[in-house]
């Protein structure tokens, strides 16, 4: 084993601090096989928001991005009963693998899965409001869009996190102006400085920007 390769620690690091039960561990695969793409956050993130919103005593969570229900679960499971993660997916598909994922996990009572492009489902989303947590990590060049809805429907001491803050790799670089990367650029630029959120990120997978809400709206 060559002294920089860290394959060996980071399983010792995920066996004990991120596993996954077998719902979790099966619930990509299963998408995968049914043509959707591997892309939900990794094991560490899932656990990091779990555990973020648990210490903040989420009771309301708003997800932009379903995928197949792999970060929602991990979500939907740190909610106490009587608790709500409303998850918003452009993609019927995706949105149907969701809400059996999540029927299958015994959490169809609190979590909701809402069809249709975020940005359009917003004005009937601001009725469930306040938030104690969003997560977003639907399209890239919509994020700033994503935090202008978050800013004023996440209650003080909540969490605005967004995943792929990396911006695949590429957010230190100079990006045509019709990169949708362009977007988490711009989003990390206003989360880092904001005057209401003091902001971390966390590199597991493709980085996750963590904002707490500090000062009121
Ligand atoms: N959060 C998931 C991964 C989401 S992948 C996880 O970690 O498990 C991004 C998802 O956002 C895809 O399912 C895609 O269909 C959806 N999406 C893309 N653009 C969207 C939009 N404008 N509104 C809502 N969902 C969108
Ligand atoms: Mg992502």
């Amino acid at each position: 084993m060559a002294t920089d390769d860290r394959s060996e620690l980071n399983a010792y690091r995920r066996a004990l601090f991120a596993p996954e039960d077998e719902l979790l561990r099966e619930l990509m695969p299963a998408a995968e096989q049914l043509g959707l793409p591997r892309i939900s956050v990794n094991p560490e993130a899932g656990k990091a928001l779990h555990v973020l919103a648990r210490a903040v005593g989420a009771k309301k969570i708003l997800e932009f991005g379903s995928l197949a229900g792999y970060s929602g679960l991990w979500l939907a499971r740190a909610l106490p009963a009587g608790g709500k993660l409303i998850t918003l997916e452009a993609n019927a598909k995706h949105a149907e693998v969701t809400r059996a994922n999540f029927a299958k996990a015994g959490l169809a009572d609190r979590t909701e899965v809402r069809v249709g492009r975020a940005e359009e489902l917003l004005p009937g989303v601001r009725a469930e409001a306040p938030f104690d947590l969003v997560f977003i990590d639907a399209d890239k060049e919509n994020y700033p869009k994503y935090l202008d809805f978050a800013l004023p429907h996440v209650r003080l001491g909540g969490l605005i996190c967004a995943d792929n803050a990396d911006g695949h790799g590429h957010a230190h670089e100079s990006l045509a102006a019709d990169d949708p990367r362009r977007g988490i650029q711009e989003y990390n630029a206003r989360v880092a400085s904001h005057p209401r959120l003091t902001s971390i990120c966390l590199p597991f997978g493709g980085w996750l920007a963590v904002s707490l809400v500090v000062a009121p709206a």
